[in-house]
């Protein structure tokens, strides 16, 4: 299901828009429908009350809690039913150590959510990339896991890095991150739209409009070598890492939010000083962080994780030489379930080393 025929079947039952509104802002808060100052008889049209239950449990079916793995860094790795059957998962990131008191406003974490079933990318590293696209998620499947989510925890942040290319299931994305930044309530710099790099995104990015949502962007970079890239992400589009960064960098300066470049660690693969050069190549002077994500191994690929030694070292170089770096563990890395994407990709703020410089 999209929002849009949510939307349509709502004003189908005489819905305005401002009834619209209520209805799906309730919806994305995880607020019942009932509640609030204005009851329901003197506000909604009837056909619309009468059939609004029947509606609240068939969006309460978009996602239900199928099982919940709670990691030691206070993430927790949930698997999600969708109404078909399908699972995806989505991760609550551990809360953000507030620098100084925490406010109200700073209450609550972040959730990394799927976007479709599977994935066509293929990336050799990625559990999720071996088995191919199953099926696109609906725009309000998407939603319904951050609603999933508020049940158990406050979220203030949505990064599209689950299971899936949001650049492939491009419309449903934007409609889920236009709902959740309005009548969702979460800061448009807190919804991180997470993609290999596709022009299309850019496209799209840079044509919304003054009153449209504008998420941050997360890049995946993973290698500086244009060869290296295209073994690494096969069916990624063909986008040099230059013009990758190029075109992170004119987003990051029309919107004011600095890109989130993600760099999967991996032994032999991607952790070797060419790589340091290349970033620093690359990022100097960019309005950028380096996320650095030691690899988590995945049975049955050969993959490696580099020692945390060598991890750190790598980030304490890229910081020295001016690249704003974070080393992450990747969240809920000690719960033992299935998404090497998620695994790879989901950050957690724990351990974090190296944070300084760079930006021009
Ligand atoms: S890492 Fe992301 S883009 Fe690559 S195959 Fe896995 S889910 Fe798809």
């Amino acid at each position: 299901m999209h929002i849009s025929d949510l939307r349509q079947r709502l004003r189908a039952l005489g819905a305005l828009p401002v009834h619209e509104d209520r209805v799906l802002r309730r919806w994305a808060m995880a607020q019942p429908q009932e509640g609030g100052r204005k009851q329901l008889q003197h506000f909604l049209p009837l056909a619309l009350r009468t059939a609004l239950p029947a509606i609240t449990d068939e969006l309460a079916g978009l996602a239900r809690l199928h099982s919940q793995h709670a990691g030691e860094d206070g993430s927790a790795r949930l698997l999600v039913a969708l109404h078909d059957g399908q699972q995806v998962e989505s991760v609550l990131l551990p809360p953000d150590r507030p620098k100084r008191r925490p406010s109200r406003a700073m209450s609550g974490g972040g959730l990394c959510v799927s976007t479709q079933v599977g994935c066509a990318v293929g990336c050799v590293f990625c559990m999720t990339g071996q088995g191919g696209l199953v099926r696109q998620l609906g725009s309000a499947e998407i939603v319904a896991q951050v609603v999933l989510a508020r049940a158990l925890r406050p979220v203030n942040k949505v990064v599209f890095m689950g299971m899936g290319e949001p650049a492939h299931n491009l419309d449903a994305v934007m409609e889920a991150v236009q709902l959740l930044g309005t009548g969702g309530g979460i800061g448009h710099k807190n919804l991180v739209f997470s993609t290999v790099g596709d022009p299309r995104v850019f496209a799209r990015l840079h044509a919304l409009g003054p009153g449209e949502v504008k998420p941050a962007l997360a890049l995946s970079l993973h290698t500086t070598v244009a060869t290296r890239r295209l073994t690494l992400l096969p069916r990624a589009p063909r986008f040099d890492p230059e013009a990758l960064v190029a075109a992170g960098e004119a987003y990051a300066r029309a919107t004011g939010y600095p890109i989130q470049y993600q760099w999967t660690l991996i032994e032999g693969v991607n952790d070797g000083d060419d790589e340091i050069e290349g970033i620093v190549r690359l990022l100097t002077g960019k309005y950028a962080l380096m996320n650095l994500i030691p690899y988590n191994a995945v049975e049955g690929l050969a993959f490696q994780r580099p020692s945390w030694e060598r991890a750190a070292q790598i980030a304490r170089t890229l910081h020295r030489r001016g690249v704003l770096t974070k080393l992450r563990h990747s969240a809920g890395q000690d719960v033992d379930a299935g998404c090497g994407q998620l695994r790879a990709r989901a950050e957690a703020p724990s351990r974090r080393i190296d944070i300084a410089v760079a930006q021009g």
